[in-house]
């Protein structure tokens, strides 16, 4: 009975798969991280490495009605122009030449300047760019296209294991993906790259540890009168940080933190009484500002994945891990996840072995599974410490940011830091090709 079920095994596993295309690596996610995990696959490995990417969103173009625009630090731009990316966007980012952070109560007149920065890694380059999510993702789907990328307009639904042969443990398991659109795909590796609510994760039974802020962001762009010469702008009130994040033109996107029933609230509003709460928080050192597009609200958690890998499956981006955008990091984080993944995964498949196996997933786990844990850590603390009432921890902190103000040492670490420039930095983000 055992042999003969061991043979209709083997005979499925040969017989089942037939029909189906058999894929070195599915990644479930068309958003950043898994076209990017898709270019720098395609670029290094070349056609014979089969990769596809499943995303139900890239028939209306994935990221189509997303009004927020990143802060897309240095390293991360040294990628996108080692893909060949950063050229398709350039014209469309803003630089960001420096930045003020200042701490007040949202009625006090004047808000005083505790930090600033200005904002260059090396000479004539910038620690961040501002670029809006459409056109960037717009970008990556026409790279993928242009490579010949299998593009599959159709989430991921399921998957399971393919049972292993009984004398090669796991060696021959692959993963069995089902599609939405009732297609189903083989790969050798399942990567999900399909955002905070992963589908794959919850079904790979991969836990997260992390809570809700009980905030929500309210996003939403406005053209301003005059130029904001490349100045980005922190301005830390109790209920949150209020961002002013220069777009090219005189245009900004602003990242307005709010309690989620106070930012409810404001949604709400008229365009009239939300427009006179939108110019209590800007101020008018810019001129008359007019809301353009719309406005949208994000409710904001955190959480870290227990794994990042599960057998033959690797979590990255949103994903693995969500955080506050305090300090405009998630989606570099998740660049951090796809460099480092696109790095084990090419120099397995150029050594001829597979790059789903444990050894690989893990290598991949230990290079940013502790980094993630440690910029989790430091935007929550950062957001417990700005979002309050308390005066004395406004006494303190104030204090604090004048001290590093002060400190121009320290200030480059911040920037080399912030910047992604710091610590075991895969090679796709220091600019070399994989
Ligand atoms: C208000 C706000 C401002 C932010 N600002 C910044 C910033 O300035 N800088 C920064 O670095 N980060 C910022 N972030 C974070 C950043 O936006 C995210 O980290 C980033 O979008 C995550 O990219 P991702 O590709 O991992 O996931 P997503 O962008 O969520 O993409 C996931 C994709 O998966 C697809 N999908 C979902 N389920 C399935 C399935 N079952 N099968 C197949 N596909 C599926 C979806 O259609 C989607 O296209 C901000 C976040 C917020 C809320």
């Amino acid at each position: 009975m055992v042999a003969a079920i061991r043979l209709a095994r083997r005979f499925c596993n040969w017989f089942c798969a037939m029909p189906r295309s058999d894929l070195d690596v599915l990644i479930a996610g068309g958003g950043f991280a898994g076209l990017t995990l898709a270019i720098a696959l395609r670029q290094a490995l070349g056609e014979r490495f089969a990769i596809a990417v499943a995303d139900p969103g890239l028939s209306r173009g994935a990221a189509a009605d997303d009004e927020r625009a990143s802060a897309i630090v240095a390293s991360v731009r040294r990628l996108f122009e080692t893909l060949g990316v950063w050229q398709r966007v350039a014209a469309d980012a803003q630089p960001i030449l420096d930045m003020v952070v200042t701490d007040s109560r949202l009625g006090d007149a004047v808000r005083p300047t505790f930090l600033t920065f200005a904002g260059e890694v090396e000479p004539g380059e910038p620690f961040a760019h501002m670029i809006e999510n459409r056109i960037l993702v717009a970008a990556l789907t026409a790279k993928a296209r242009q490579l010949g990328i299998g593009l599959r307009s159709a989430a991921v639904t399921d998957f399971t294991l393919t049972p292993a042969s009984d004398d090669n443990a796991s060696a021959d398991r692959r993963i069995d993906a089902r599609l939405s659109d009732a297609q189903a795909l083989n790969a050798r590796l399942l990567v999900a790259a399909d955002g905070a609510r992963s589908t794959i994760r919850s079904k790979a039974g991969i836990a997260t540890h992390g809570w809700s802020y009980g905030q929500s962001a309210i996003v939403v762009n406005v053209a301003h009168a005059r130029d904001h010469q490349g100045r980005a702008e922190e301005h830390f009130l109790p209920s949150g940080p209020f961002a002013i994040l220069p777009l090219k033109g005189k245009r900004a996107s602003i990242v307005w933190t709010e309690t989620t029933a106070e930012a409810e609230r404001i949604m709400a509003l008229p365009e009239a009484e939300f427009d006179a709460e939108l110019e209590q928080r800007f101020k008018l050192h810019l001129g008359d500002i007019k809301v353009i597009g719309k406005r949208r609200v994000h409710p904001l958690g955190f959480f870290v994945a227990r794994s990042f890998i599960a057998e033959r499956i690797a979590l990255v981006g949103d994903a693995a891990h969500l955080i506050h955008p305090i300090a405009g990091q998630g989606l570099n984080m998740g660049l951090k996840d796809v460099a480092a993944l696109a790095e084990v995964i090419v120099d397995a498949a150029r050594l001829g072995l597979d790059p789903g196996a444990l050894d690989v997933l893990e290598r991949y786990q230990r290079w940013r599974r502790f980094d993630t844990m440690a910029m989790g850590v430091a935007t929550d603390g950062l957001n417990r410490l700005f979002s309050n009432r308390s005066d004395v921890l406004r006494l303190v902190r104030d204090v604090g940011l004048g001290l590093v103000d002060r400190l121009p040492a320290l200030k480059r670490l911040f920037i080399r830091e912030a910047a992604g420039l710091v610590g075991e930095v895969p090679k796709l983000l220091r600019g070399e090709a994989l």
